[in-house]
This record gives structure tokens, sequence and C-alpha cells, in this order.
């Protein structure tokens, strides 16, 4: 046996208006006034002056606001690093990603993809990455994905919906303010909360399990129950307890894996363009035959908050494109070995996929 020996986020600061130290905390990695940090910032807030105004650009720091109606692609991650490459004379400093697992995983993506020759594409996979990345910083502004503290970030390209996973992805530096989110929209607060959750019920579910995941995994458990179920926290210590959830949810998965909801959803995701968050929320109210007691509360907490998931979203589907989904969520292996064992293609066949897709 050997053990996965994994590198974690090197430095992180946690509290509300910690944001404001984002200056003093980067200046000692400027390398130069040619050499810029880039700041991606989800468009969002575009005009939000109360944000913004707190980032502070010199020499050729620049400010790029991303789209985040659509995940992110392989083939963007390649025009940003070119824009940059043939913007500036240097690389830059710093990489600072600030949004939520859109942003944060264009920012990872992009500061490796600096320092690595060919496409991202190449690098979709485990323990590709040749070279270490630029100094990258994350800064979430909605809790959920884990991407903060993840060794990996989730791109699509041209084949699969597959992250560069390596020992390079994770960011530098993280910045956890929970203030800055505070105007996260009701529904999407509830489907990348719902990330969380569903992470830790893989986690805690599957055959990877081990001391290590399960102690993060009951904690962001606990805490998830905590804000989408129980009255009993402000609003404040709820947006505090989230981004913590959300740490150790992500800190779970890293020493196990997620599972049957996680890979149904790239499935979706693939093919209809339907975004992660919704998209395991849509999979797993599914999946009570995998996961009883996790899909129970998280019935309760969807009635609780007065959601409503999309129905009937694979019912125009052709075989040809139910194949692309069966193939695409079949392919990660690790995901269904974690979930259902060893033996797990006896179980997950193309038939039970197909029809838990017609479910949905
Ligand atoms: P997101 O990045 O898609 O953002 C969701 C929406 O919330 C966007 O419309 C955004 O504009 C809005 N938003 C964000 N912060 C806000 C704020 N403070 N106020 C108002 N609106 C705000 O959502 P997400 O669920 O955080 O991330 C999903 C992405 O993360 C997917 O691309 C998924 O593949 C990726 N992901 C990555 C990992 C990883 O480990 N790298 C893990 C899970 C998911
Ligand atoms: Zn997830």
């Amino acid at each position: 046996m050997t053990y996965k020996n994994f590198p974690m986020v090197s430095k992180v600061i946690f509290g509300r208006g910690s944001f404001n130290q984002l200056e003093e905390i980067i200046a000692p990695k400027r390398n130069g006034r040619h050499a810029p940090f880039i700041y991606y910032v989800d468009d969002v807030f575009k005009g939000n002056h109360w944000l913004t105004s707190r980032i502070t650009l010199s020499y050729k720091d620049k400010i790029i606001y991303v789209p985040t109606k659509e995940e992110p692609k392989t083939s963007q991650i390649d025009t940003l690093v070119e824009d940059i490459i043939l913007e500036f004379s240097e690389k830059p400093s710093g990489i600072i990603g600030i949004g939520g697992g859109i942003v944060m995983d264009i920012a990872k993506a992009v500061s490796l993809m600096l320092t690595n020759k060919g496409e991202a594409k190449d690098y979709q996979g485990w323990d590709l990455i040749k070279n270490p990345a630029i100094y990258h910083v994350g800064i979430p502004t909605i809790s959920g994905t884990g991407a903060e503290v993840s060794r990996t970030t989730i791109l699509t390209g041209p084949e699969r919906k597959l992250g560069i996973n390596s020992d390079y992805t994770p960011f530098d530096q993280v910045i956890l303010d929970p203030e800055l989110t505070k105007d996260v929209p009701k529904d999407q607060w509830f489907y990348t909360g719902m990330d969380c959750f569903i992470h830790c019920i893989e986690s805690l579910n599957g055959t990877y399990l081990n001391a290590f995941s399960q102690s993060y995994g009951e904690k962001a458990l606990d805490m998830c129950k905590d804000i989408f179920l129980n009255d009993t926290l402000d609003t404040e210590t709820a947006q505090d307890q989230l981004m913590m959830a959300s740490w150790h949810g992500g800190m779970s998965i890293a020493y196990s894996q997620v599972g049957v909801a996680h890979a149904l959803s790239y499935g979706l995701s693939y093919l209809l363009g339907i975004k992660h968050g919704i998209g395991n929320c849509i999979v797993f109210d599914h999946l009570d035959e995998y996961y009883p007691e996790g899909v129970k509360l998280f019935k309760d907490m969807k009635s609780k908050h007065g959601i409503e998931l999309p129905k009937g979203i694979c019912e125009d589907l052709d075989e040809h494109q139910f194949d692309v989904m069966i193939d695409v969520a079949l392919s990660l292996e690790p995901l269904w070995e974690n979930a259902l064992g060893k033996k797990w293609q006896k179980i997950m066949t193309r038939d039970k996929a197909k029809e838990l897709y017609q479910k949905m």
C-alpha cells in the first residue's frame, strides 16, 4: 500500500474583512514593475464599488472580469494565457481569482498553463503537470465547492470534462472572508452549498473513507445541517460556517473521492451545459438507492428553502445523447470505485445509468 502524499494550500487567512489585507499579503511576491498581478474577478462584481475599490492596481496590474454563465473550457484557458503572453513582456507576479468555483478554477488553470507548454487539454488528468505554477491566490465569494482547497481545476475540453489534478494546482494563498458572500442569491446559495453537502455524503459513504476524510467530512456535514436545516444560526454565523464547511468538505474529498452524484452530474454538464451545483442537486434528488439518509436530508433542506429543481431535462434526448452522457459519467472510474466498490461495473451498468438519467 502506498499512501497519497498531497499538498495543501500554503497560507490561509480567515475573517470578516480579511480581504482588506490582500495588498499587504501579495506585495512581497511582486517581481518588479513589468510583472503584473492579474486579477480574474467574477463579472457579477463589475461596477460593484464595495469590492473593486479595495483592489489596488500598481504598475501594469490588471483586472479581467470573467463571465460565469458557463463553466471553464480548456480553449478559454489557452486564450487567457495567450492574451497575457502577448500583452506583457514578463510573466505575471501572481494570478488572483475572486469569485466562485468558476473563477477560482480559471485562476488555477491560467497559473499552471503560464509555466507549462502546450494546451490545457493536454493536462486534463492526474499528475501530468511538470512545472510549478505562477504564484496564485484564491478568494471565494460563494461557499461550497471546496475549489479553494482542492488540488484540481475542473475544465471541459474537446473530449472530456476532467480536472487538471496536480501537486502544483492548490493555491499558494487563500483569503477566506465570509463577508464577500453576503449578496449571493438564495437559489445559488443553495446549489453551491449543496455541492458541499454532497461532497460530505459521497465521501462519508464511500469505500475510500478513512479517519482523515471522516474527521473533515463529519464536521462539514454537521455544519451543513445547522446551516440548511436548523434555524439556530444568525446570518453572519451561517456565512462564516458555510465558508468553513466548504473548506472541510474539500479536505474530506482530498483524501477520499466523490461518488455517484458527481459522476452523473459531469455527464449532464458535458452534454447539456448544466452547471456543477444545480446539476449535482438534480442528480442527487434521485439517488435514494445509494445514499438513502443523505437524500432524505436533502429533500428536507430543499423543501425548507422552497427550492424547485428543473424536471424532465432528459426527456427529449436521443440514444446517441444518452450514450455521450453515459460515456462521460462511466469514464470517471475512481468516483465509481469509491461509491460502489471494486466491482462497480457490475452494479452501474450502462442500462442502470440510463435509467437514472431518464428520471431527471
Ligand atoms: P459559480 O462560480 O458558477 O458561480 C455561481 C454564480 O454565483 C455566478 O453567477 C456568480 O456570478 C455568482 N456569484 C458568486 N459570488 C457571488 C456573490 N458574492 N454575490 C452574488 N453573486 C455571486 O459557482 P460555484 O458553484 O462556486 O462553482 C461551480 C464551478 O466550480 C464549476 O465550474 C465546477 O466545475 C467548479 N468546481 C471546482 C471544484 C474544484 O475542486 N476545483 C470543485 C467543485 C466545483
Ligand atoms: Zn462538487
